[in-house]
């Protein structure tokens, strides 16, 4: 099945119970037992499992084509099951443009546990190379990355993993499994925000690992998740089936404004430059071409002369939210080195956009008007 109707179907269908077309919220977190001991169904405590969790699960599941699912109460509690799920010893390889709870979660959580990490250049396949080691076990990209919005070739840095028998983990939060297909680009397994294009309306928090094969390594993603308990609630897991059921349409069109307004930063005389894997000028454009489907919704550009100037442009937004977070139907504007502080390696005059389901005439008049 195509994804348009995976999006709409998968996890989704009637209740057996009542013919409701829009599946009930299982808030119950225990389920009852026959005279005989035994279960109706296979549900026992909702933090092992739970019908609304595991039809989410499925639709993830099937949405990028994997062999199970797990989700969890954010981004980052789906990003630490995987990390959780290596041993004291193991190295990790993680892209230096790494998201910034990533990367802090792996310097000042992880190493504590002996895991240890080394951040490259993830876009040139050769640094990876350079950097395994024999107990490299997990390679951990993410394409497009932020806030460079850089592009990594998957397929290139899977086959250079694969060679010590390391796994490969794909961030998929801003391509989403319309932009590109991780596991067909031998990645091993997946993981989601669903807090930002699944979710699609800035109202949740939630994450999600998927993974190529139901194997050991899953099965201790699983066991951090039902023991370690850093699940969403059904709620949380009943919006983001809902999210969804929309994305194929949202993710279009949030990739026809960004493409559109991408062309209008890049033609004006105030921006310096502009990263948008769209544009034939953008370094990783090529790659992109061969790997994604849609370039999605995120760019930064950078405002002529720093700071200052980037701040006032971000201050004169009005259509623009000022506000970090991604994939929501309003298109959100952000200063990263504000956000990331001292240590930040972005640059100064760089601004992100997550560019929304507005109007593309409205959302390049407000930043005509900011730049002006
Ligand atoms: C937001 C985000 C995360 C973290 O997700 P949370 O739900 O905030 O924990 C991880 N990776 C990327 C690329 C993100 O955009």
């Amino acid at each position: 099945m195509r994804i348009e109707t995976l999006a709409v179907h998968a996890g989704h269908s009637p209740d057996p119970a009542t013919g409701a077309v829009t599946p009930p919220i299982h808030l119950s977190t225990t389920f009852e037992r026959r005279a005989d001991g035994t279960l109706p169904s296979s549900f026992i405590y909702s933090r092992d499992d739970n019908p609304t969790r595991h039809s989410l699960e499925r639709c993830l599941m099937e949405l990028e084509g994997g062999a199970a699912a797990a989700a969890f109460a954010s981004g980052m509690a789906a990003a630490t099951a995987i990390f959780q799920s290596l041993a004291a010893g193991d190295h990790v390889i993680a892209p230096l443009d790494a998201y910034y709870g990533t990367a802090k979660l792996l310097r000042e959580v992880f190493e504590r546990w002996r895991l240890e990490a080394s951040f490259v250049d993830t876009t040139d396949p050769a640094a990876v190379r350079a950097a395994l080691r024999p107990a490299t076990r997990l390679v951990w990209l993410e394409t497009p990355s932020n806030p460079l919005i850089r592009i990594t070739d998957i397929a290139a840095v899977a086959e250079v993993a694969h060679t010590v028998g390391a796994q490969v983990a794909v961030d998929n939060t801003w391509a989403t499994p319309l932009g590109q297909r991780p596991f067909a680009l031998g990645a091993d397994l997946v993981m989601h925000a669903t807090t930002k294009y699944l979710g699609g309306h800035s109202d949740i928090l939630g994450g999600a690992v998927v993974a190529r094969s139901d194997d050991d390594f899953f099965a201790r993603v699983r066991t951090v998740q039902r023991t370690g308990g850093a699940v969403p609630s059904p709620f949380e897991c009943w919006l983001v089936l809902r999210g969804v059921r929309t994305l194929p349409y949202r993710m279009r069109a949030h990739t026809a404004n960004a493409e559109r307004i991408a062309g209008f930063l890049e033609a004006h005389s105030k921006v310096s430059a502009v990263h948008y894997p769209g544009l034939e000028s953008d370094p990783g454009h090529a790659v992109a071409r061969r790997q994604m489907q849609l370039f999605g919704g995120m760019l930064s550009f950078e405002v002529a002369g720093g700071r200052g100037p980037a701040l006032s442009v971000a201050a004169r937004c009005r259509l623009f939210t000022r506000a970090t977070s991604l994939g929501g139907p309003e298109s959100l504007i952000e200063h990263r080195a504000s956000v990331e502080g001292p240590a930040t390696r972005t640059p100064e005059g760089l601004l992100r956009c997550s560019i929304g389901l507005e109007h593309a005439d409205d959302l390049i008049a407000d930043l005509e008007q900011a730049l002006a």
